[in-house]
C-alpha cells in the first residue's frame, strides 16, 4: 500500500464517514442494551426496530448536515411511526436519536428518516443500510451498519461497521467490534470500532487459496434469504468441508472474507422468491470492501454488479464474492448447479 494511499484513510471526509458509522454503532448498542427493541414487521414481512429508524435519521442528519446536496438511498422510511399506532415507537425513537443530537423532535426525526426515503439514486449518490442483518442484530448475531458512496454504477467509499465481530471472525482483533473502509483504488482497511486511532488501521487483504475443497464458505444464516438445498448441492461440487460452513447475519461476511478468514460468499435466490433483486444497500459497501481487499465480486453468472438501477440490482441476479482465486472455480460449479 502507497503511503499516499494511507494518507486518504486519514483524510477528513474519511473520518467523517467512519466517525458517523461510530456513532451509529453505540446508538445500536445503547437499543440492545437498553432492551428497547421495538419492532415492527414491513410490508415484505422483515423486521424492523427503534435502531434501524434511529440510525437512519442519525446519519441522514449528520450527512445533509456536512453534504446539503447529497441524495441518499436508505432502507426505511417513515410511513409506520407517522400513523396513531406507531407513535409510541417514535417517542422512543427520537429519544435515543436526542442523545446524539439534543434538537431531535419526533417531526426532525420522521424528515430525516425520510430524506433516505424517496431517493432512486442518480449520477452520485450514498446508500445507508442503518441495520443490515436486523434478524442477527434481535439474536444477538452479527450485524453491521452499512455506508457507501456510488458514482455512476460503481461503489467508490464504503463503510462496515460490525460490533459483533470479535478475534473469532477476525483473528488478530483485540476488541470485539470492527470498523471496515474502503475506497476504489486505494484498498481496504480495518481497525478496532472502540477507539478512533487512524494508527491502528491496518490494510485488508483477501488470503491466495486456490484449493476450493479447502476453502471456507460464509452464508446467510437466516434460510429464507438463500436457497440451502443448492447450496449443499455447490458445496458437494466444489467437495467444500462441511465444518467450512459458517452461517453468518449481514454484510459482517464481507468483513470476514475480505481479511482473509473465508474464501466463498454465495447470496443464491430464496426459492420462495425467485425473482429477488437485491437492495443497493446490502452489497454496495461489503462489495467493495472485497474487491480493494484483492477478492471479486459479481453477481451469480458473472456479471458485474450494476449499482445505476436505482434502488435494487435490477441487472443482476444474486451475489457472488471470493478471493479472486477461486471466483471461476465458482462460476463454474454455480453453473453446473443452476443445470442440474
Ligand atoms: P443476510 O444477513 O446476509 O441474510 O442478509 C440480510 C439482508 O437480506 C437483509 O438486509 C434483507 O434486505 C435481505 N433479505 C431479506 N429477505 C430476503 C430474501 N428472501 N432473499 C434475499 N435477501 C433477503
Ligand atoms: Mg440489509
Amino acid at each position: 500500500m502507497s503511503e499516499s494511499a494511507m494518507a486518504d484513510y486519514n483524510n477528513k471526509e474519511t473520518r467523517f464517514i467512519l466517525s458517523m458509522l461510530r456513532e451509529a454503532s453505540a446508538l445500536a448498542m445503547t437499543v440492545q442494551n437498553q432492551s428497547a427493541l421495538f419492532t415492527v414487521e414491513k410490508s415484505d414481512l422483515s423486521p424492523v426496530t427503534v435502531a434501524d429508524f434511529a440510525i437512519q435519521a442519525l446519519v441522514s442528519h449528520r450527512l445533509f448536515s456536512r453534504f446539503p446536496d447529497a441524495i441518499l438511498v436508505a432502507e426505511e422510511d417513515s410511513a409506520s411511526l407517522r400513523r396513531s399506532e406507531g407513535r409510541e415507537m417514535l417517542e422512543v425513537i427520537t429519544s435515543f436519536v436526542a442523545r446524539f443530537i439534543p434538537e431531535a423532535s419526533e417531526e426532525a426525526v420522521c424528515d430525516w428518516i425520510d430524506r433516505g426515503a424517496a431517493a432512486d439514486g442518480g449520477e452520485s449518490f450514498w446508500t445507508l443500510d442503518p441495520i443490515d442483518g436486523t434478524k442477527g442484530y434481535r439474536r444477538g448475531g452479527q450485524y453491521a451498519v452499512a455506508l457507501a458512496e456510488v458514482k455512476g454504477s460503481q461503489v467508490m467509499r464504503g463503510a462496515l461497521a460490525c460490533p459483533a465481530l470479535s478475534a473469532k471472525e477476525i483473528p488478530g482483533l483485540n476488541d470485539t467490534g470492527l470498523l471496515v473502509f474502503a475506497m476504489r483504488g486505494e484498498g481496504s482497511w480495518m481497525q478496532p470500532l472502540s477507539v478512533m486511532d487512524p494508527g491502528l488501521a491496518t490494510p485488508l487483504q483477501v488470503n491466495q487459496c486456490a484449493e476450493a475443497s479447502q476453502a471456507r464458505m460464509l452464508r446467510s444464516f437466516e434460510a429464507a434469504h438463500t436457497d440451502t438445498e443448492a447450496l449443499e448441492r455447490l458445496a458437494e461440487a466444489l467437495q467444500l468441508d462441511p465444518g467450512a460452513n459458517v452461517l453468518m447475519d449481514s454484510q459482517a461476511k464481507f468483513a470476514v472474507l475480505a481479511s482473509g478468514g473465508a474464501e466463498f460468499i454465495f447470496r443464491l435466490l430464496s426459492p420462495d422468491r425467485p425473482g429477488y433483486k437485491e437492495c443497493i444497500w446490502d452489497q454496495a459497501a461489503g462489495s467493495l470492501v472485497v474487491e480493494e481487499a484483492g477478492g471479486r465480486v459479481t453477481d451469480l453468472e458473472g456479471q458485474s454488479l450494476d449499482f445505476s438501477q436505482g434502488r435494487r440490482l435490477k441487472n443482476n441476479t444474486g451475489v457472488l464474492a471470493t478471493n479472486g482465486v477461486l471466483h471461476d472455480v465458482a462460476l463454474d460449479a454455480l453453473k453446473t448447479i443452476i443445470s442440474s
